[in-house]
């Protein structure tokens, strides 16, 4: 049997509203077969199985969705002609909507990604929902200013904000809807078009919010899906008609685009990785701290760009803070990720299963001691024990670099100024914690560390209306709040002679 024929049958696994998209682009609001007719598959990590075909667009399949887009942003279509209550209006409804089947996004979610469902149901898809509510609530809210100024004698001057036009929008797989919502929706808010290109391995919620943006009254064209491989985000960035690009993801891949980019000047913003310190200091609450911890590096099974990965911690706190994050790791137990009382779902892939077993031994080698975890859990889905290696020392290829799983590296330190020196001493500059009860200490430090979110007394939290992104290889351009409105618009300067 070929694998497309085995394909089909398994997309009898998924609910029942996934099925007709399956195996389809999403172009100028229809689900349509790529040009070649080729495909490739969704496996469901947690089991290794095939979920559904998905089409695979090439350039010219691309071409297409561009040129939807495209006309969906000409002067005069309905998009542009669409009021801003209305447009508020499609965005409240698309929130609604995805509340309205929250229960079969979120098992989508978990089927694609290996996430518990937990996860999925209760944080990923409301927020995915609360996003559009977020930005529904700016599209009334976006203006120009009215300057003056200082030369040409008498003069009115102000400045009008316009959607870029045609954004391409490349996501990564560990929170799919998630990562869409942060794009989408401030970029529908601004009244830009959308080809959006969601990861190989998880293309099956954006498949899904396609159909919910035609019953929210999104005009076609307006958002469009092509999924496919890398190649596929490739070509478009490669288009020289997408006017930006927002892209999720590794840094290698950053590197490319912002290369492919620069021949066409067109706008780019990137989130890229991370290796996040989460400095905790003797004098916080170290019991709090470390159940803090876990969630920072184990949630969604480490794969979060901002995991808390390099913790820090103060040499007379070190022997509390380990008892309780060892112990309450060795608790964590893996499971079927459909089950509701499952914390600890399944990684993305075997290869990335792999790689993440590999930082193990690489941190063995290094010296580093695994105090629990390190290894594989069956043979069946691609499942690994939380995993705490001490020892470390900010040299170390494990603290360097990001794993992207479930290992947390910890390192101690002696006073502020090693915490500060060593916590900037990284490459990446997405995310910081720190723990302490010295107010001037946290601030201070909150100052000095280069990363575009800084969490005291807390860890991994995000809001729509706070910006989000990274300092240094972590990337630039901020998403959510209003920052994210300035990355979708261009602005105008309109000078009027009064003379
Ligand atoms: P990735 O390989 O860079 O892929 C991200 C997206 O880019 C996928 O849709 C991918 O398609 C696409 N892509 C791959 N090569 C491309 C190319 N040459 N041109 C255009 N698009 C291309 O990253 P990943 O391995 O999926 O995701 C994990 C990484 O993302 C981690 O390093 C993590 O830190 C980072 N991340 C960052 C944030 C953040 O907000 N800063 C959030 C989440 C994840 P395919 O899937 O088909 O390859
Ligand atoms: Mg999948």
């Amino acid at each position: 049997m070929s694998e497309t024929a085995t394909a089909n049958i398994l997309v009898e696994l998924l609910p029942q509203k996934a099925k007709p998209k399956a195996g389809k682009l999403f172009i100028n609001g229809e689900f349509v077969d790529s040009a070649s007719g080729k495909v490739f598959n969704t496996y469901n990590p947690a089991t290794g199985a095939i979920l559904a075909s998905i089409a695979e667009a090439d350039a010219g399949d691309v071409d297409r969705a561009v040129k939807a887009a495209r006309a969906a942003f000409a002067e005069g279509s309905p998009w542009r002609k669409m009021n801003s209550s209305d447009r508020t209006r499609c965005l409240l409804k698309l929130a609604d909507l995805i509340r309205a089947n929250a229960e079969e996004i979120s098992e989508l979610e978990t089927l694609d990604t290996g996430k518990p469902i937990f996860e999925s149901s209760k944080f990923d898809i409301p927020q995915a929902a609360e996003c559009f509510e977020y930005y529904a609530g700016w599209v009334t809210k976006i203006t120009g200013e009215t300057i003056p100024v200082s030369k040409g004698g008498d003069a009115f001057a102000y400045t009008l904000r316009e959607p870029i036009g045609v954004c391409g929008q490349i996501i990564p797989w560990n929170f799919p809807l998630q990562m869409l919502s942060w794009k989408v929706a401030p970029a529908l808010a601004c009244g830009n078009t959308i080809v959006l290109k969601p990861a190989e391995q998880t293309p099956l919620t954006a498949l899904r919010f396609a159909e919910l943006t035609l019953e929210a009254g999104i005009p076609p064209g307006v958002f469009n899906v092509v999924t496919g491989s890398g190649a596929t985000g490739a070509a478009l960035v490669e288009h020289e008609d997408v006017d930006k690009i927002a892209f999720t993801g590794s840094v290698e891949t950053g590197k490319d685009i912002m290369r492919t980019a620069s021949k066409s000047l067109k706008r780019i913003s990137l989130e890229l990785g991370g290796k996040s310190p989460n400095i905790v200091f003797a004098d916080s609450d170290i019991e709090t701290a470390a159940k803090y911890a876990l969630g920072g590096i184990f949630f969604n099974q480490g794969e979060m760009c901002t995991a808390g990965s390099r913790i820090f911690i103060e040499e007379s706190g070190y022997d509390q803070f380990m008892s309780v994050i060892t112990s309450r790791a060795q608790k964590m137990v893996a499971g079927d990720p459909l089950h509701p009382k499952t914390r600890l779902g399944a990684l993305i892939s075997e290869e990335h299963l792999n790689s993440v077993l590999n930082y193990v031994d690489i941190g063995k080698k290094e010296g580093a001691i695994v105090t629990t975890g390190g290894e594989r859990i069956g043979t069946k889905g691609y499942f690994m024990k939380p995993t705490v290696l001490e020892g470390v020392t900010n040299n170390m290829r494990v603290a360097q670099e990001e794993i992207f799983g479930p290992v947390a590296s910890v390192i101690r330190f002696k006073d502020i100024e090693e915490a500060m020196r060593e916590a900037n001493n990284s490459q990446f500059g997405l995310a910081a914690a720190i723990w302490t009860r010295d107010i001037k200490k946290a601030h201070k430090l909150a100052r000095s560390i280069k990363a575009g979110t800084v969490w005291i007394n807390t860890i991994s939290t995000t809001d729509n209306a706070l910006p989000f992104g990274g300092f240094k290889s972590s990337g630039f351009g901020r998403e959510l709040g209003k920052a994210a409105i300035d990355l979708y618009t261009e602005t105008k300067s309109v000078w009027v002679d009064l003379n």
